[in-house]
């Protein structure tokens, strides 16, 4: 029973998860913000793309969506609260509901504040979560359409996964994220430890994502933030953060 989860970057710095169960033959695209290099990934894989899971409406997560659509007739899910900003999507979901790749069930989380329907999928059986632009290693997405205290929320909500989930990122923010969370925390070792680390990956070209959420509950200054209060005080000191 395992699933491939392959890494596209596309833009400047999104990533695009190619999601495949070999058992059911099934390709999920999380987020495509565009289609050729999604389409070019699949066909060399040999796999053949059924769904499109979106997390928000923003154009850098769905741009794709039309095209991958017309080439190979998958199904569109996402959230619910932003189907009229999504007028590609087939199935409207949110927190309750599950999608499927083959065998596997997959959990909507409703995660508002970035955007206002924000969702995340969470796959137990992969270890795996599909965080859109909610949870970054070691920061979160700026509240565009919401509140500190959603975000505090859904930082909760993820921070009760298990340690081991590896959390997919929509972005690769994660050393300008550290930087801040350098300062958030000047006492906390584990960030000048990853740091290091983040460091020499970027300097060698490498993503940093996926993340963990044991990394994250050990590093990131908005989960580890204790009140709606410091979220939104970090939220805004990370904003005009240099
Ligand atoms: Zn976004
Ligand atoms: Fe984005």
């Amino acid at each position: 029973m395992t699933i491939d989860i392959v890494r596209i970057p596309v833009l400047s710095d999104n990533y695009v998860w190619l999601v495949h169960d070999a058992a059911s033959g099934e390709t999920v695209v999380v987020d495509p913000a565009v289609a050729d290099p999604v389409l070019a990934e699949a066909k060399a894989r040999g796999w053949t793309i059924s769904a499109i899971w979106n997390t928000h409406w923003h154009p850098d997560h769905t741009g794709g969506n039309a095209e991958i659509k017309a080439a190979t007739g998958c199904t569109i899910f996402g959230p619910a609260a932003e189907a009229e900003r999504i007028p590609t999507l087939d199935q409207k979901i949110a927190e309750g509901d599950c999608v499927h790749i083959g065998g596997h069930a997959a959990q909507v989380l409703d995660v508002p504040a970035h955007t206002a329907g924000h969702i995340a999928y969470y796959l137990p059986t992969a270890n795996a979560a599909f965080v859109g632009d909610t949870l970054f290693a070691m920061g979160c997405g700026r509240l565009f359409e919401g509140t500190a205290d959603q975000m505090f929320t859904n930082m909760q909500k993820l921070a009760a996964l298990p340690g081991e989930t590896r959390v997919y990122c929509a972005h690769e923010y994660t050393q300008s994220n550290g930087r801040y969370a350098l300062v958030a925390e000047p006492e906390n070792k584990a960030i000048v430890e990853r740091m290091a680390h983040v460091d020499a990956a970027r300097a060698r070209g490498e993503a940093t994502v996926p993340t963990s959420i044991a990394d994250e509950l050990a590093t990131n200054p908005f989960m580890r933030a204790t009140s709606a209060a410091q979220l939104a005080d970090r939220r805004a000191a990370k904003d005009s953060f240099k």
